[in-house]
C-alpha cells in the first residue's frame, strides 16, 4: 500500500486526507528524518566554498517530505486526535525535537553558515534576514558551546518536548473527564434556553438521557457561571475548572521539571533566566521591558477592579466585597450588566449566527484588501465539519486556501488558533498557502455566538490573513513566523472591525428575520464596552506576571507549585476575588509548548501596536484604501523578513504610543 505522504501534494496544497491512515505517519516521519539528514549531509560535504545558495537556500529547501507529514500530524494532534495519535505524538515529539537539534547542533553546518555571513556576498534584505535568523537559531541551540554543553542543550530541548506534550495531553484528559450532570429543574434555575440546550446536547453526546451536562470548556462554564442561580453549583464547577491538571492527572511534577530544565538550558546559553533567554529573541528584549508595560497597566487596573468589586457586592446585597467569592464574579457581573445597560446577551446572540459572522469577516477582508472567498466543498477535509474556501485577488489570481474548523469535539484541544497545512513561499516557484482556523464553538443549528466568540473568530481570521497574504521568498520568514510579541498584531487589529457600528450593521443580522442589528442595541453594546474591563485586565495581566515569575526565578523548579503561585500573586497584590486567567496546572500557553513561555504578555505588547495601529483607520476611514494597502504591504505580506518595529513604522509613519491601549481599556 502506498503512503500518501510520499506523493507530491495536490496543486491546492491541501493534503490528501481521505488517503491518510494511522500507519502512514511513523513511516513518513522516519523517511522524512532520514531524507533531511541526507540533504544536510550533502550541504556539509559540498567541496565548494559556502555560499548563500549552496548553504542557506539548500537548508531552507531541505526536509520537504518531513514537512508534508509534520504539517498534517501537528495539526491533527491538536484538532482531531485520538488515543493512538496521542501515543504516537509522545513517541514523535522527542524524535522531532532531536532531529531539529541535530541540524542546529551540527558544527560543520554552522561553520558553513558562519562562512557565508563572513563572506559578505551581496544579498537582498530578505536574504540578510534569513542569514541573521539562521545564525541566531544556531547560537540559541548552543552552536558556540563546547561539545558536551551543546549535547546537554539538545538533550534538554528533547526532554522538554516530551514533558510539554504530556502536560497538554493531561489538560485535555482532565477537561474531558469532568462533567457536571444536573437532573432537576431546581438545579437549572437561572439558565437561559440556549444554555439549557447546550447542556442537553452535551448530555446526549455522553449518552445520558434526562440530564443536562456542563463542562469546564469555556463555552460551557462561562454561561453557567453567568446565569446559574445556585451558588453551590457555581462553586462546584468553578473549583473543577481551577483544579484542572490536578484531578485525574497531576501536572505539578511536570511543571517543576519543565521550569528546572528551562532554567538549566538558559544558564548553559549564558542567560540569567529562561525569561532572559526567550525575550532576547523578541521585540521586548528584556524581562524589565515587559514588567514596565505590565506595571503601567496593572496599577490603574487595580483601582478599576476595586470599584467593580464594590458595585458587585452592592448588586449582590452584601455588606462588603470581602463576602464575594471568585465564582460569584460572573454571576453578579451579568446581573449588573443587565441593570446598567439593559443588555441581554441572549437577545444579542440572535444577531451573531456563525455563518453571518463568517461572512462578516470575509466582507471586511474584501473591503480592506479586495480579496474574495469562494466555498470549495469538493476539496478534501480531515473532518466533515471542516469548510474549505478558495481565496483570490480581485483580478482572480489565486491566493490560497482557507479552512474553517469551527466546532468543539472531544478530539480537539480547547481554545482557538490559526495554523497552516502549507506555508507560502516564492523562491522560483510560487507556493500558495493553506491556512486553518480552529475554534471551539458548541455545535448547534443555528450556532449563535456570544460577543467574545465573535471577537475570537475575527482574531483567528486576522492570524489567517497574516498567513494567507504572506508574500515572501523564503518559507521560514513568511506569515506568522515573526517575533512572538509581534504575531498578535494582525489578529488583534481585526477584532476592532468586529465591533465597529458600521461593520456590525452589515453582518449582524437577526437569525430568523434577517433584520440588521438595531442601532439601539449597538449603542448599548458600545456603552458597555468598558464594563468589567478591570476584571478582564486583572485576570489576564495576573497570568502574565505568573508566567514571568515561573521563568525569572532560576530555582522555581525546586518549589512547591501552589506555594510558588500564591507567592507570585501575592507579590503583585492581586485581589483573592479574581484568579489568574490560567493557573499553573492548566496554563497551556506556557507549559504545553516553549513558544509562549515567558511570553503570555505578547497579547498586551501587541495591543499597544493594534490599538495605535487601528487609530490610523479611525483617522483615515475604516476601509481607507491607502491605509489598508500600507498595512497589507508593510505588515501582512512581510512576515518576519524585517525587524518588526521597522515594519510597524513603515505602516504607521511613527513609533506606537501606549495611550490608545489605556483608553480602550478604560484605564486612563
Ligand atoms: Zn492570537
Amino acid at each position: 500500500m502506498s503512503n500518501p505522504f510520499f506523493e507530491p501534494l495536490a496543486d491546492t496544497g491541501i493534503p490528501n486526507f481521505p488517503a491518510i491512515r494511522f500507519e502512514h505517519y511513523r513511516e513518513a516521519f522516519d523517511r522524512g528524518f532520514e531524507q533531511q539528514r541526507e540533504e544536510i549531509q550533502a550541504i556539509t560535504s559540498n567541496p565548494d566554498a559556502a555560499t548563500f545558495a549552496n548553504t542557506l537556500e539548500a537548508l531552507e529547501h531541505s526536509g520537504a517530505l518531513l514537512r508534508r507529514v509534520e504539517d498534517v500530524f501537528w495539526n491533527l494532534t491538536s484538532s482531531h486526535t485520538d488515543e493512538a495519535l496521542q501515543a504516537l505524538e509522545c513517541e514523535i515529539a522527542p524524535l522531532a525535537s532531536a532531529h531539529g537539534s541535530s541540524i542546529y547542533a551540527n558544527p560543520q553546518l554552522y561553520a558553513r553558515v558562519k562562512a557565508v555571513s563572513e563572506a559578505r556576498e551581496s544579498l537582498s534584505p530578505e536574504q540578510e534576514q534569513l542569514l541573521e535568523e539562521t545564525l541566531r537559531t544556531f547560537i540559541r541551540a548552543g552552536a558556540e558551546l563546547s561539545d558536551p554543553q551543546r549535547a546537554r542543550v539538545s538533550a534538554i530541548t528533547e526532554q522538554l518536548a516530551t514533558l510539554c506534550t504530556r502536560f497538554g495531553q493531561n489538560v485535555l484528559k482532565d477537561n474531558n473527564d469532568y462533567a457536571l450532570a444536573l437532573h432537576s429543574r431546581d438545579e437549572l434555575a437561572g439558565l437561559p434556553d440556549y444554555v439549557l440546550e447546550m447542556g442537553r446536547d452535551e448530555a446526549r453526546a455522553r449518552g445520558l438521557s434526562d440530564a443536562w451536562v456542563f463542562t469546564t470548556s469555556r463555552s460551557s462554564i462561562t454561561p453557567f457561571l453567568q446565569y446559574a442561580d445556585n451558588p453551590a453549583l457555581r462553586e462546584e464547577i468553578y473549583r473543577a475548572y481551577s483544579s484542572c491538571g490536578t484531578r485525574s492527572v497531576d501536572n505539578r511534577p511536570l511543571i517543576r521539571e519543565i521550569v528546572a530544565l528551562r532554567s538549566e538550558r538558559a544558564a548553559l546559553l549564558g542567560f540569567a533566566t529562561h525569561a532572559d533567554f526567550m525575550l532576547d529573541d523578541r521585540m521586548a528584549k528584556t524581562p524589565g521591558a515587559v514588567r514596565e508595560l505590565l506595571d503601567q497597566v496593572w496599577q490603574p487596573c487595580q483601582e478599576q477592579v476595586s470599584k467593580e468589586a464594590v458595585a458587585l457586592a452592592a448588586c449582590a446585597g452584601l455588606a462588603s466585597e470581602q463576602e464575594l467569592a471568585p465564582w460569584d464574579w460572573w454571576y453578579y457581573t451579568e446581573k449588573l450588566r443587565r441593570e446598567r445597560f439593559d443588555l441581554d446577551p441572549d437577545e444579542l446572540k440572535q444577531y451573531f449566527k456563525l455563518e453571518n459572522v463568517r461572512d462578516g469577516v470575509f466582507d471586511v477582508a474584501n473591503k480592506l484588501y479586495g480579496i474574495d472567498f469562494r466555498e470549495r466543498a469538493d476539496l478534501p477535509v480531515y473532518h466533515p465539519d471542516v469548510q474549505v474556501y478558495e481565496a483570490s485577488e480581485a483580478d482572480g489570481t489565486l491566493i490560497g486556501y482557507f479552512l474553517f474548523d469551527f466546532y468543539m469535539r472531544p478530539s480537539k484541544r480547547s481554545g482557538a488558533w490559526m495554523s497552516e497545512f502549507r506555508a507560502q513561499s516564492n523562491n522560483g516557484e510560487r507556493i500558495t498557502p493553506v491556512i486553518v482556523n480552529c475554534c471551539n464553538f458548541p455545535k448547534s443549528d443555528p450556532c449563535l455566538l456570544g460577543v467574545d466568540e465573535v471577537r475570537t473568530l475575527f482574531h483567528e481570521f486576522g492570524h489567517g490573513l497574516h498567513g494567507l497574504l504572506s508574500n515572501v521568498r523564503y518559507r521560514s520568514l513568511g506569515g506568522t513566523k515573526v517575533k512572538q510579541d509581534f504575531v498578535e498584531l494582525p489578529s488583534q487589529i481585526m477584532e476592532h472591525w468586529a465591533m465597529e457600528p458600521a461593520v456590525l450593521s452589515s453582518y449582524a443580522r437577526h437569525v430568523h428575520t434577517g433584520a440588521a442589528i438595531p442601532d439601539a442595541l449597538i449603542n448599548k453594546l458600545k456603552a458597555s464596552e468598558l464594563f468589567n474591563q478591570g476584571f478582564a485586565t486583572t485576570e489576564y495581566v495576573a497570568a502574565c506576571y505568573l508566567d514571568l515569575a515561573w521563568h525569572s526565578d532560576p530555582d522555581a523548579g525546586a518549589r512547591d507549585v501552589e506555594e510558588f503561585e500564591a507567592q507570585a500573586l501575592q507579590d503583585i497584590g492581586k485581589t483573592p476575588l479574581i484568579d489568574p486567567r490560567y493557573k499553573s496546572t492548566y496554563f497551556q500557553h506556557i507549559f504545553s509548548d516553549d513558544h509562549y513561555s515567558a511570553g503570555y504578555y505578547v497579547y498586551l505588547w501587541a495591543e499597544v501596536l493594534d490599538a495605535d495601529g487601528f487609530e490610523a483607520f479611525k483617522e483615515n476611514g475604516l476601509f481607507d484604501p491607502a491605509t489598508a494597502a500600507a498595512f497589507r504591504s508593510q505588515v501582512l505580506e512581510r512576515g518576519g523578513t524585517a525587524d518588526p518595529m521597522s515594519l510597524y513604522r513603515a505602516f504607521r509613519g511613527r513609533d506606537p504610543e501606549v495611550t490608545p491601549l489605556l483608553r480602550n481599556r478604560g484605564l486612563l
